[in-house]
């Protein structure tokens, strides 16, 4: 299967690895990852997105290159985070498996062997579980925990557990995604949302190599409500309900209250449910113009059209 010499042979395993200021893994990221696909004797190449890395990353990897021909490197205009780091390695890799892992060495390249064996059986795509959720404090798996209940509940697709983007594609499976034209790239959902026969494998997820990890509280709460809402109209559509429930409600209200004006006469307390519905509803109000919101500037982004990513220039092997 493999194809070795000619015309550009494209190899049969593309990993792909998305770096943002991970200088100082990229040495011990190469020394471990080399020798494991080395061992697995098949062609393969490495994908290295440079997501606009402030520090070295991008000399130590062309230092790499020097060396090693498999390794090609993706330097993109800036940082555009890792979903799109991601796509733009899905975009430019050739394999007819594809896996795409972390910098970090939290994803270890010895667990591709298996996923490669997999795919061979003929499963489409590959998971690889975390087998528990490590370095992470209860405070962050209760949000996860949370997150997925509440993304079941509002979307239509369905997210693995303790599943990340580690895993292993068929070239179908990365085509049809390559094809989707959304600009909205929350790859957790995409991966879930294309479907297809899926095995998995489990594998020990460690702590970083080097450096910190790129996401923050703030980050990732916002990259959670990426995901709910780019996959679930649900939030935009509740306020119909709630909304004809409370007017349902007011409505009979308002009966009780002139009925009660005409039998006994206007009664001058009565401020504070005047301004508690007041403030009640104008607050809700505000919310539901926020969610509007949120959801046309995903439209206003999508309609704009704009690529997802730019590409300053793509560092073949050998090019010097
Ligand atoms: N990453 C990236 N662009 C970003 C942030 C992160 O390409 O804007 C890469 C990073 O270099 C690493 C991977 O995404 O290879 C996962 O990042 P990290 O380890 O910080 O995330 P965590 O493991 O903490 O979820
Ligand atoms: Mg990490």
């Amino acid at each position: 299967m493999s194809t070795d010499g000619g015309e550009p042979a494209s190899p049969l395993l593309s990993v792909i690895i998305p770096c943002f200021n991970e200088g100082e893994n990229v040495p011990i990221l190469f020394g471990r990852l080399l020798p494991a696909l080395r061992a697995l004797g098949v062609s393969f190449e490495v994908v290295c997105v440079n997501d606009g890395s402030r520090d070295d990353t991008l000399e130590r990897l062309l230092e790499i290159q020097r060396g090693e021909p498999t390794l090609r490197v993706v330097d993109l205009s800036r940082n555009f985070g890792k979903e799109k780091a991601l796509s733009a390695g899905l975009f430019h890799c050739r394999g007819r498996a594809v896996v795409p892992m972390d910098a970090d060495l939290q994803h270890p390249p010895e667990a591709i062997a298996e996923m490669l064996a997999k795919w061979r059986e003929g499963w489409e795509v590959v998971f690889a579980r975390r087998d528990a959720r490590t370095g992470q404090g209860l405070s962050e798996r209760l949000f996860a925990k949370g997150f997925y209940w509440v993304f079941d509940h509002l979307s239509d697709v369905r997210l693995p557990r303790e599943v990340g983007d580690f895993r292993l594609m068929d070239r179908r499976v990365v085509d049809t995604i390559n094809a989707m034209p959304e600009r909205s790239r929350f790859m957790k959902g995409i991966f879930a949302w294309v479907g297809y026969r899926h095995a998995e494998v489990i594998y020990h997820q460690g702590e970083r190599a080097a450096g910190t990890s790129k996401f923050n509280s703030i980050k990732l709460l916002r990259f959670a409500f990426d995901g709910l809402t780019s996959f679930s109209n649900f939030p935009l559509r509740v306020w119909g309900v709630i909304g004809a429930v409370i007017s349902t409600l007011a409505f009979f209200y308002i009966v009780v209250r002139i009925i009660r004006t005409l039998i006994w006469g206007i009664d001058v307390p009565g401020y504070e449910s005047i301004l508690v519905s007041v403030l009640f509803l104008g607050g809700m109000q505000l919310l539901t113009l926020g969610i509007i919101g949120d959801y046309l500037g995903r439209v206003f982004d999508e309609v704009k059209g704009r690529p997802l990513f730019i590409v300053r220039r793509l560092h073949e092997p050998g090019e010097g």
